[in-house]
């Protein structure tokens, strides 16, 4: 496979270019200009900077972007859970960044371009081949990209429209929701309080939970709350998201003063999983194919990591299936690290490891334990099978006697 197609223009398809040029391959990049008014400024995990650094762009990313030291868990007014990413032994860096969403998305492309990839602004249209299970792109998409490929048509067509999902619509191919039925609504605010100027921070809220992450300038705040709690409160995105910062308990206190100074974005479903990820001609990378909600930061590292193991498939020509399986377990072990947050088991575990650690076995267990746990922050849990089993075991019966419900997310 030589002569690629991507379509979508987010961080999944620039990075896979950018290493399918590399690897040699003739690849052409589609993208539509970004249509939303308000992109989220998403907050990245650590083990995303050896990505970064890899692919060249580190340093301008750090330029426009808000340094990320740590993050914070918010349950109660005196039940905050924070910490450094440098406090927990870990091989993974120990920091990451806010990133200004669009400024990150054009660094990419143009690091794809750099990287020799034919970018092409416009928005490709597909017609689906059920029986022959395949895709085929319109006549103009294709004109444009004669001067790039030694063929009249890609040889692979790489779907990563995001929550578009062009190709799971067109073909009709089921795809699996999680057991939340959250929207999200979001804008951006002048300001907050905030534990730490870099801070992720998470706060649990009357219903659902909410995001603040510290932009340059400004703060990403964000809720997600159940879909009839937000309709209980208005008809219009804006009325539900002004009236659930004027009466939600804790968004009273930690946004008092918060001035809203964009219009509010809604997005529903919230957790989705395609029941396949390939096809004869296709394949599905980043959100197209799956995506859990963002409580732990995950969607970007899901979206960069996927290109990295696509690249590996198509360049060493190993199986898609390999592919496929890798990206399902990946989705569904966050899938089930999400769950640990709303069921209240994950902080429970945590509450219950502070206070073992002052025992004597406590103080050789919980530092062994701490670097594990500390993974679910930096990313990396989700691909370490080691971490994930001990927080299943964490999990499951290191609660001594705590009632999960205490932390669990309505
Ligand atoms: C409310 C919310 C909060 C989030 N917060 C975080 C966070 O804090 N941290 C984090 O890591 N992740 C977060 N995420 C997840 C993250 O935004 C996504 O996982 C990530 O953007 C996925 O990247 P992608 O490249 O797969 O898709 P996208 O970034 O969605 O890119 C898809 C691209 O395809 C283009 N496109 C679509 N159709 C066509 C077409 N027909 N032709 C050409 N181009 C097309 C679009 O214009 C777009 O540029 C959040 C998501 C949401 C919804």
């Amino acid at each position: 496979m030589k002569n690629i197609a991507i379509i979508g223009g987010g961080p999944a398809a620039s990075t896979l270019a950018i290493l399918l040029c590399r690897g040699g391959c003739n690849v052409v990049m589609y993208f539509s200009p970004e249509q939303a008014p308000v992109l989220v400024g998403e907050s990245l995990v650590p083990m995303i900077i050896p990505m970064l650094q890899d692919l060249g762009v580190e340093q301008e990313v750090a330029d426009y972007s808000r340094y990320k030291p740590g993050a914070c868990f918010s349950f109660n007014a005196n039940e905050i859970f924070s910490f450094l990413f440098s406090d927990n032994p870990s091989d993974l860096p120990s920091y990451a960044y806010n990133v200004p969403r669009k400024d990150f998305n054009a660094t990419l492309r143009n690091a794809a371009k750099k990287a020799g990839a034919l970018l092409i602004e416009q928005k490709v249209e597909l017609k689906g081949l059920p029986d022959e299970d395949a895709v085929q792109m319109d006549a103009a998409s294709l004109q444009a990209a004669a001067e790039c490929w030694d063929s009249a048509k890609p040889d692979l067509i790489v779907d990563a429209t995001g929550r578009v999902r062009l190709i799971n619509k067109l073909l009709n191919i089921p795809a699996e929701d999680g057991p939340r039925k959250d929207i999200a609504l979001f804008a951006h605010v002048d300001q907050t309080q905030l534990v730490d100027k870099g801070y992720v921070h998470n706060d649990r809220l009357d219903q659902g939970w909410g995001w603040r992450i510290p932009l340059p300038g400004k703060v990403s705040l964000g809720f997600v709350v159940p879909a009839g709690y937000a309709e209980q409160a208005g008809s219009t995105p804006e009325e539900q998201y002004d009236k659930l910062l004027q009466s939600d308990q804790v968004l009273k206190v930690i946004a008092k003063d918060s001035k809203r100074i964009t219009q509010v974005m809604r997005f529903d479903n919230y957790q989705s999983l395609s029941s396949r990820l390939k096809g004869n001609n296709w394949v599905l990378l980043g959100d197209s194919g799956g995506f859990v909600d963002p409580v732990f930061s995950s969607g970007m590292l899901i979206a960069m990591d996927s290109a990295y193991q696509l690249a590996d498939t198509v360049l060493k020509r190993k199986p898609m299936a390999d592919y496929e399986k890798a990206i399902k377990a990946h989705l569904e072990a966050w899938f089930e690290i999400v769950g640990y947050y709303y069921n209240g088991r994950l902080m429970t575990s945590f509450k219950v490891g502070e206070e073992f650690k002052e025992g004597p076995v406590g103080k050789l267990m919980v530092p062994w334990i701490t670097k594990h746990m500390s993974r679910i922050f930096s990313g990396a849990a989700a691909t370490r099978k080691v971490s994930l089993n001990l927080l299943r075991i964490l999990v499951k019966y290191g609660l001594r006697d705590e009632d999960p419900k205490y932390f669990s997310v309505k």
